[in-house]
């Protein structure tokens, strides 16, 4: 190898970099510094040329340099607020806490974490009022204006800097999932309840602006760590328990009043509901089959005309229910693989005997290959509920088109596009509506071209024709979601 490829010494670690300039080593030292001065020089760093300079005149200040540099370590204290975040994210026990102080005092490093009882004090300022809370056997729920204001005064409070007579405005995006095959407790319950269903409503905040400038963004929109819970109940999630819900929840958002928080600042509340899955839009629209698009309300078998779905009218009301980015490539990643299994016979139904044993051979073939060659189990049934097809599989899947396609016999240009298209929705970037909307056309004729007698699963049509409005419509904040995600987690 010559030197030209190899690795720029500033890349190295400092052990490399040790080994790379012993090359040097029988250099006079003097020599070398006086290289290292002119050399930082032409590369701009005077600075650092100037203090080699100055060091080689005056030894004697080097020596005070290295002591200072040798000295212990200041001792870091923890405010409160840090420590509390430590024993939430590590989920620290009191007992857990204490020993960690005690064995900190016992090392001399008397005071780096705050005190429990501090660290309880602290807890209680994230707290809302507890009037605003109400808990049974079987649910527990804050009203939502009390969240939003503990929360808006929250990150307020943690914003560096000062925020005076301000006219404010939180941008949040809420939700709710249910979850089911939850661990029994043996609690008992009133009636008919039982625990192993359980239906959530969250609330993620995302923006805080003033209107010109953004004071706050949430840095992770898709973590659970900033989650709010509004409400949880062990209940099965079902039509009426979701619209019940729903209209509860735009009760209160419509009888939301500003938030007065310290400094003369007022903060307005916007909530977009974007946390939802399809099967919960599908119970909110008028559609009523989980197979009809709830924006156009198009049918399966109007599906692959797209000039004739394109033409529908839309429900403008609904685009704000947004695209959940985890479904969605989950569900592209089955309408896929349904093509795959129907490829010998290509019809959408598999009615006769010889077709449904031709479609069950093919997906073993497909499960084995894509077991074999990636890694992952695709479309195999789980115990309890669902499939084994989750975020990563689905990532998996479209993340080598390639051999995706050769797996499945698919076309690997009509995969790389869906690549594409997920890759847009999840980036978190701000997306040229125009050109997304251009792209997902095309990438709809190409379907149609290819497997006309599969009708496109109702995300795949949401994407690709009602797409590029939904952007446009929540263009304030990416699109982005994890509900199931976060739901599962406290698992
Ligand atoms: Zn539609």
């Amino acid at each position: 190898m010559t030197k030209r490829s190899r690795k720029p010494f500033e890349d190295l670690g400092s052990k490399q970099k040790k080994i790379r300039s012993d090359d040097h080593a029988d250099e006079n030292s003097s020599e070398l510094a006086y290289a290292a001065a002119t050399r930082s020089k032409e590369e701009g760093h005077d600075d650092i040329a100037s203090v080699i300079e100055y060091m080689m005149k005056n030894p004697e200040a080097a020596v005070t340099i290295n002591k200072t540099l040798k000295k212990p370590l200041k001792t870091v204290i923890f405010t409160p607020e840090k420590v509390l975040g430590l024993v939430l994210s590590l989920k620290l026990s009191k007992w857990q806490y204490i020993t960690l102080g005690e064995a900190a005092i016992r090392e001399g490093a008397e005071g780096i974490y705050a005190s429990y009882y501090k660290v309880q004090q602290t807890k209680l300022d994230c707290c809302p009022p507890k009037q605003s809370v109400s808990v049974t056997d079987s649910s527990a729920r804050i009203t939502l204006q009390a969240l939003l204001d503990i929360t808006v005064t929250r990150i307020l409070q943690s914003l560096s800097d000062d925020v005076q007579n301000k006219q404010l405005k939180l941008i949040s995006k809420w939700g709710f999932d249910g979850a089911s095959n939850q661990s029994r407790y043996k609690q008992k319950m009133e009636g008919e309840q039982d625990d192993s269903s359980i239906f959530m409503t969250t609330l993620v905040p995302l923006k805080l602006t003033d209107g010109d400038n953004t004071l706050w963004t949430n840095p992770k929109p898709c973590s659970a760590l900033y989650c709010r819970p509004v409400q949880f109940t062990f209940v099965k999630e079902s039509e009426a328990v979701v619209i019940d819900h729903k209209r509860q929840m735009d009760d209160e958002i419509k009888a939301l009043i500003p938030t007065e928080c310290s400094n003369s600042n007022s903060v307005t509340h916007q909530l977009m509901m974007t946390m939802i899955d399809g099967k919960v839009c599908t119970y909110l629209s008028e559609a009523r089959s989980n197979a009809s698009c709830y924006l156009c309300l198009s049918k399966p078998t109007e599906m692959n005309r797209l000039d004739a779905v394109t033409s529908k009218t839309v429900c403008s009301d609904i685009c704000e229910f947004g695209l959940s980015s985890l479904h969605a490539r989950i569900n592209c990643m089955e309408c896929l693989l349904h093509i795959a299994y129907r490829l010998d016979f290509k019809q959408w139904a598999a009615r006769s005997n010889e077709h449904k044993e031709m479609l069950q051979t093919t997906k073993k073939l497909i499960q084995n290959k894509f077991k074999d060659e990636l890694n992952q189990l695709i479309d195999i049934v789980k115990q309890g509920s669902g499939t084994t097809n989750d975020g990563n599989t689905a990532r998996k899947f479209f993340e080598f088109p390639k051999k995706t396609a050769t797996i499945t016999g698919l076309d690997e240009e009509l995969i790389k596009r869906f690549a594409v298209i997920l890759q847009a929705i999840t980036s978190g970037e701000k997306i040229d509506v125009v050109k997304f909307k251009d792209f997902a056309r095309k990438t709809a004729e190409k379907y149609v071209e290819l497997y006309d007698w599969y009708y496109m699963s109702v995300t795949v049509h949401k994407l690709s024709i009602h797409g590029a409005d939904i952007i446009e419509k929540n263009d304030i904040v990416p699109i982005r979601d994890s509900f199931g995600r976060s739901l599962r987690v406290s698992k």
